[in-house]
């Protein structure tokens, strides 16, 4: 009988490995089109000479990490009284 056609039912392992490649792919993507907007000068980056996204490498993961894990103006206003470690 010919009656099975069609992908393998797939595994809840598959589906979350497939799932996880989509995300990595979209952040990895987001990462780009944000380096390529900042390349054209269409944005740019507030952040303080000092912060690691100002590191060659780390660069791609400026635009997918929040503010708030970067070293900028915004982060002296919000952490202005506590002690930065
Ligand atoms: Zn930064």
């Amino acid at each position: 009988m010919l009656g099975h056609q069609g992908p393998a039912p797939e595994t809840e392992e598959a589906v979350v490995g497939k799932l996880a490649r989509i995300i990595g792919a979209g952040v990895v993507i987001t990462g780009l089109v944000g380096l390529a907007l900042e390349r054209a000068g269409l944005r740019s980056c507030g952040c303080y000479p000092e912060c690691w996204c100002k590191r060659p490498g780390l660069n791609l993961f400026r635009w997918i990490t929040p503010p708030t894990l970067h070293r900028g103006p915004w982060r002296e206003s919000e952490a202005s009284g506590e002690a930065d470690l």
